[in-house]
């Protein structure tokens, strides 16, 4: 049985020492039409709007308004550099250094540039390795990828899935599976955080493997960018993408983010599709015939980006910036730790928190299975104000943000859930 005044108690203690409390102002919180604020547990899929958005839009609205084209040099932030404004901001979030990093396009859209570079099967060496369960976009890409290449997926795509009686893949099983597979990898392909159960994998020592047996390794921080620390730099990784629109909070379709290790930097014979953002600024304009890349992640540019997503992602940045990649996750790890706590004793009857309870191995979110795959506790739970996300068969997803989530709304939605649980089946749970 819970003690729930002891949980309520520690729940307003932390609140009070959280030394980020105040950026939740900074955010609009959705509420219920009736002024009350809705408990929003879903910066997993996508982030809340931060206040200052709409002024950063406005500006450029009220640029291109008055100056028209010239706005691309003439605006208070000029277009034609816009995307530079981002780049140190993102780099700070996923621990890459600038020149490493660019804002572009959407996800899928860069794992597939960033194939096109970096996936180059030969007869022997045309694997790739993925999670079995990965996110459907990316085994699209990657199953696409290789067909382009003329090859068989069914041969060429290896995926690794857990073991008989295991929610996750752990991260030895997939060292083992690299080692096992070595010569006919080309392309180590995994996400850092498993968006289905949260679990999180070291990418240094995959990308120590993956190189040992001669593979490119990359990376999808979907999940991974303004949730944990990346280290992507350190990490070693080829290349990495990530969108923009989950924690990192650039609303619905923002951009995409793009990593390149630097040791591609000046790789210009490696096949790339090409666009005259990637050419080399100083003779952009010559508008010449022959592409010539600029050194680094912005090489691999296509087009002018588009400037009002990107000033949405920039108010967002901002945030980040002010509040540090290492407090939020020291919050975030306080959150998680707490809500486990709580859950602990509801575990069993009918919900199972699948995501690794080892600080390592989690972010923000938390999976929660609930036996049998009933989705009545999942609607009743939205019915009571908590906008979580269901995944078939059987999954509640939750990820409370330390940007702008509070432990009192951890301590609300944990009652919640043991109340219905209890009745539902009767035992008591919390008391
Ligand atoms: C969210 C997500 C996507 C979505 O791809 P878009 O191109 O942004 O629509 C792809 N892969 C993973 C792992 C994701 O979490």
């Amino acid at each position: 049985m819970v003690n729930q005044s002891h949980f309520l108690q520690q729940a307003t203690e932390l609140d009070q020492e959280d030394p980020l409390s105040s950026f939740r102002n900074q955010f609009h919180i959705p509420d219920n039409g009736k002024g009350e604020n809705l408990i929003y547990f879903c910066g997993n899929s996508l982030g809340l709007q931060p206040k200052s958005v709409r002024s950063f839009i406005e500006q450029e609205l009220s640029d291109w308004e008055h100056l028209g084209v010239e706005g691309h040099t003439h605006a208070k932030n000029p277009w034609m550099p816009y995307h530079e404004m981002l780049t140190g901001h993102m780099a700070e979030v996923v621990g890459a250094k600038p020149e490493e990093v660019v804002v572009m396009n959407s996800l899928t859209v860069n794992l597939h540039l960033m194939m096109v570079s970096f996936y180059r099967p030969d007869s022997t060496r045309n694997k790739i390795l993925i999670e079995k369960g990965a996110f459907p976009s990316d085994r699209y890409a990657v199953w696409s990828q290789i067909k382009f290449h003329g090859l068989n997926p069914e041969e060429c795509l290896i995926e690794i899935a857990p073991k008989e009686g295991s929610t996750y893949v752990t991260q030895s099983e997939v060292l083992n599976e690299i080692r096992l597979h070595g010569q006919e990898l080309a392309l180590v392909m995994l996400g850092n955080v498993n968006y289905y159960n949260g679990q999180v994998f070291d990418m240094k020592s995959i990308v120590e493997v993956g190189h040992s047996v001669g593979s490119i390794v990359g990376f999808d921080l979907a999940h991974g960018a303004g949730n944990l620390i990346c280290n992507l730099h350190d990490s070693g990784a080829d290349f990495a993408v990530w969108c923009s629109y989950k924690y990192l909070n650039s609303g619905p379709g923002g951009m995409s983010g793009c990593f390149v290790h630097e040791r591609h930097s000046r790789s210009f014979d490696l096949p790339r599709f090409a666009g005259w953002w990637g050419h080399d600024k100083a003779s952009r304009f010559r508008m010449g015939p022959d592409f010539l890349p600029i050194p680094g992640a912005e090489g691999w540019q296509l087009s002018n980006p588009p400037i009002l997503a990107m000033a949405a992602l920039r108010a967002s940045l901002e945030i980040f910036h002010e509040a540090g990649m290492n407090r939020l996750r020291e919050k975030s790890e306080r959150m998680t730790s707490f809500l486990l706590q709580y859950l602990e004793d509801m575990e069993g009857s009918m919900i199972q928190v699948i995501t690794p309870k080892s600080l390592a191995e989690r972010g923000c979110q938390l999976s929660i299975r609930v036996h049998g795959g009933d989705r009545t506790l999942f609607n009743k739970i939205r019915q009571l104000g908590v906008i979580a996300d269901w995944r078939e068969p059987d999954v509640i997803r939750i990820a409370p943000v330390p940007l702008y989530n509070t432990f009192k709304e951890l301590y609300d939605f944990g009652t919640l859930l043991g109340n219905e649980i209890e009745k539902s089946n009767g035992s008591q749970v919390v008391h």
